[in-house]
């Protein structure tokens, strides 16, 4: 095999001359090292950097964060419940609700683990009263079969669960700036 000018053949060119670069600290990388973020690829110098700084919550913030997730959460699955359809609309709005109150409790610290603490908290704040809606269906046993109006309640309610707990997680996680 000759050798050949990589100019005229641009398939000649090794991997790693295609120049990629770390968007924060400009850094030169190879495809295997890079690591994409949200937003662009870095090295994984700056990945861990970027992670210290973003873990900044204390021991108790998790807890906090859990407890305001949680109190919110439950406060709006009883509005949910009156509002059918609307709950696709006000659930979301729940979520950013619950992001913000967390944020101000823990003084606008932030974790992995508080994100994940949002979440619990916003799935477990709206499970009493799903649970509920689920317990007549069960003792009842014919109304499984006969009325099917009797589910929306329990549909409704499974849907806010998701929208809210989804919302607040996502936005828990979206705040790093
Ligand atoms: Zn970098």
């Amino acid at each position: 095999m000759t050798e050949q000018d990589p100019i005229a053949d641009p398939m000649t060119i090794p991997v790693e001359e295609v120049q990629l670069r770390c968007n924060r600290c400009n850094k030169p990388i190879t495809p295997a090292t890079a690591i994409l973020t949200e937003t662009g690829y870095r090295c994984a110098e700056c990945v861990r950097a970027q992670q210290r700084v973003f873990d900044t919550t204390k021991k108790l913030d998790p807890f906090l964060g859990f407890a305001v997730a949680a109190l919110i959460s439950f406060a709006g699955s009883w509005l949910a419940g009156r509002l059918g359809f609307f709950t696709i609309l006000v659930a979301p709005a729940i979520g950013t609700l619950i992001t913000n109150a967390v944020r101000l409790v823990v003084n606008r610290r932030r974790s992995k683990a508080l994100n994940t603490a949002v979440l619990a908290g916003a799935i477990v704040g709206a499970l009493p009263l799903l649970i509920m809606a689920i317990v007549p269906l069960l003792r009842g046993s014919g109304l499984l079969l006969t009325g099917g109006g009797n589910l929306l309640p329990l549909i409704w309610r499974v849907v806010y669960a998701a929208l809210v707990s989804s919302s607040a997680y996502a936005q828990a996680k979206g705040l790093r700036l």
